[in-house]
């Protein structure tokens, strides 16, 4: 048996052992094609076969109706940054922009740089982002409102989705997409890099409702317009084929060894839920994120001092648990709880803090 640790890593992160091993199973020889996944055309059936897969597992798992489509793009989650606003806010309009964090004000910045205008509706900033804004007043004549889903370094995650009307929403799911249900009609865009809880970094999914399609400049660079990977099934160049491969694997796991977006979402409660006990329990470890906007997906907690954090950090690494470090910014520790991280990691974790506080406290 090959070693494996404890991995909390906030992404690339922990993929299910069974999807690994189906990858390596057939790493050599895909489906008797005498080729390995990564040495295939991309212009094959068979590679036509898992991109079409990958998209159609998504529209299923999400519910997607038939008006949205699946895109697989590059240059992760920071070049949608750029692309939402370019392809679908025209210069005389203006977008509507959530600030919860550091991911969050990257996107912002990315639509004022192009020069287009925009208005923070929201922010947390006043509370150094540790939780997610109420009230949302949307411009009725925005061109859409951005939100990022889940804001990975701070650990704090919107519970219910601003609703819009008219005004269609755009959603940075990177860090939890595929993490629980919801619904999508608000929905005219969401995006997410694969490295989470989608698959192999490289890759990033681009879901679209076709009548923002329309909004497409045709003067844009053609890699650039959403409606070149729409037009072309996301093959008008060569895609990132291993990383797309690893979503049709990922996706396959989630709806037929899973059983789909409700009980993943039941499952990764329970894993939330065993963390923040142990965080509430005495004031040894101190959540950051305000309760009512705690993430399922990153934990982020400190303890009493740097100097601790940096005895739990790494007596953690010893016993085997890896990615337990908070984000360079903000410092402290984060857990990460995405889809490919199963209870019993979160329940070792949960029994090593509660040694650690009783040898520490
Ligand atoms: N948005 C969120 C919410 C993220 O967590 C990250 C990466 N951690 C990004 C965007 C940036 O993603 P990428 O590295 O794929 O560009």
């Amino acid at each position: 048996m090959p070693r494996r640790i404890y991995n909390f890593n906030p992404g690339p992160a922990a993929l299910p052992p069974r999807v690994l091993e189906h990858i390596q199973a057939e790493f050599l020889d895909y489906k008797g094609s005498g080729m390995s996944i990564v040495e295939l055309s991309h212009r094959s059936k068979l590679f036509e076969e898992v991109i079409n897969d990958a998209a159609s597992r998504i529209k299923r798992l999400l519910g997607l109706r038939d008006d949205y489509q699946v895109l697989f793009l590059q240059g992760g989650a920071s070049l949608q940054f750029a692309m939402v606003p370019i392809n679908l806010l025209p210069a005389k309009r203006s977008a509507d922009y959530v600030n919860t964090g550091t991911w969050a004000t990257l996107a912002l910045e990315q639509a004022r740089r192009l020069g287009r205008t925009i208005r923070v509706v929201a922010s947390s900033e006043d509370r150094e982002f540790t939780y997610i804004p109420r009230d949302v007043a949307v411009d009725p004549a925005a061109a859409y409102l951005h939100i990022t889903s889940n804001n990975t370094i701070r650990g704090t995650q919107w519970q219910t989705f601003p609703n819009p009307l008219g005004v269609p929403a755009i959603a940075d799911m990177s860090s939890d997409i595929m993490s629980r249900v919801f619904a999508p009609e608000p929905f005219g865009l969401i995006y997410a890099g694969a490295q989470k809880n989608l698959g192999a970094a490289g890759v990033t999914v681009v879901i679209i409702r076709r009548d923002l399609l329309e909004r497409v400049p045709e003067d844009l660079p053609t890699m650039l317009q959403y409606s070149t990977y729409a037009k072309s099934n996301s093959l008008y160049n060569t895609p990132p084929c291993f990383a797309v491969y690893t979503v049709q694997l990922m996706m396959k796991w989630l709806e037929e060894e899973i059983g789909g977006l409700a009980n993943m979402g039941a499952t990764n409660r329970r894993k939330a839920i065993l963390l923040y006990e142990v965080l509430d329990r005495s004031g040894f470890y101190r959540g950051t994120a305000e309760k009512e906007s705690r993430s399922l997906m990153n934990v982020t907690f400190r303890l009493s001092s740097e100097s601790l954090e940096e005895i739990f950090l790494t007596e953690a690494s010893r016993q085997g648990f890896a990615g337990l470090r908070g984000h360079r910014s903000v410092r402290g520790c984060r857990a990460s709880l995405y889809n490919g991280v199963p209870l019993a990691a979160v329940e070792a974790l949960v029994s090593f803090m509660a040694e650690f506080e009783r040898k520490h406290g």
